[in-house]
């Protein structure tokens, strides 16, 4: 059998560099750009410790494309749906897996319950007044603040020059039970980018995400009946941050030279889709169209063509 030879290809619109084995594209397949062309593959990228591999073929993507587009809006432009067929791609995305022990001072008002028995009086149409008891719950208010040290552990961020980390966070989060140490037979056959975001700019993403995550593990955590006005403020220790790759299936769509492109990217393991599908000019103005035809139709009729 003959070899598979890799060769890499750099998109000059959205810069991310892909490594293909045996299999080719003319156009990125991230941003479908026609600027893609090859070029040697760049030293001093990191290399992979882990990887989560992909659990179905391009046939359960499809399937799940088909039925996400299924669920969108009928006034959705018809040109992704006439591309999903060639167009979606699966990738090993890089990207770093952060840990660290986090260090938490909070705040919050602390709500407790109790209640009281009080009476009221009521007057029948006779005039007479009766006295009647009833039970009512009151919540008593206090201030708590105290230490809350967590170990963050699942925080995944983009180092993809292709695909920003708000699209990767919209399809995770990726099982990291499943993580594997990464050997290149484990990826062999698939795309895969090289790491193009430096480790200081995913570190910065990586402590906003592990801050955002403290709020869901100190809201479980809070005393009494009910809280609010919770904050905190949290400083990190013990981080590291791990090459990773994640996979990915990309449907990009270019229709317009000028507009970025139209993109729906499905988590690889899970099956998790997010996109943004426009809605189609030309359908909603047919829709408004019929719709103000029926309202002539309508008082033409109510009217006896008067
Ligand atoms: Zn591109």
């Amino acid at each position: 059998m003959e070899p598979l030879t890799a060769s890499t290809l750099a998109c000059g619109q959205c810069g991310a560099s892909l490594v293909f084995e045996g299999v080719r594209t003319q156009t990125c397949p991230y941003c479908a750009s026609p600027n893609f062309v090859e070029r040697p593959a760049s030293a001093g990228r990191p290399d992979p410790t882990f990887v989560v591999t992909f659990t179905g073929d391009d046939k359960v993507a499809r399937r799940q494309l088909e039925s996400w587009l299924g669920t969108r809006s009928v006034f959705s432009d018809g040109r992704i749906k006439r591309a999903r067929v060639e167009g979606l791609r699966g990738i090993y995305l890089p990207a770093y897996l952060y840990s660290a022990v986090s260090h938490s001072e909070y705040s919050a008002l602390i709500g407790e319950d109790y209640t009281e028995t009080e009476t009221y009086t009521t007057t029948d149409s006779q005039g007479n007044t009766e006295t009647h008891t009833r039970t009512v719950t009151r919540t008593e208010h206090r201030a708590l603040a105290g230490r809350f040290i967590g170990y963050v552990n699942d925080v995944v961020v983009s180092a993809s020059a292709g695909l920003p980390n708000v699209e990767l966070d919209a399809v995770e989060p990726f099982d990291l039970k499943q993580l594997r140490r990464f050997t290149p037979a484990l990826v062999a056959g698939w795309i895969t980018e090289e790491f193009s975001r430096e480790a200081p700019e995913c570190v910065e993403l990586s402590r906003r995400e592990a801050v955002d995550q403290i709020g869901g593990k100190l809201r479980p955590y809070m005393p009494g009946d009910s809280f609010s006005d919770l904050q905190w403020k949290t400083a990190v220790q013990w981080e590291s941050m791990d090459p990773v790759l994640v996979p990915v299936w990309v449907l990009a769509v270019r229709y317009r030279d000028d507009k970025p492109p139209l993109r729906v990217v499905i988590n690889g393991q899970s099956g998790k889709v997010t996109g943004d599908v426009p809605l189609s000019v030309w359908k909603i103005l047919l829709a408004i169209g019929l719709g103000l035809g029926l309202i002539v139709a309508i008082i033409i009729a109510a009217t006896g063509g008067r």
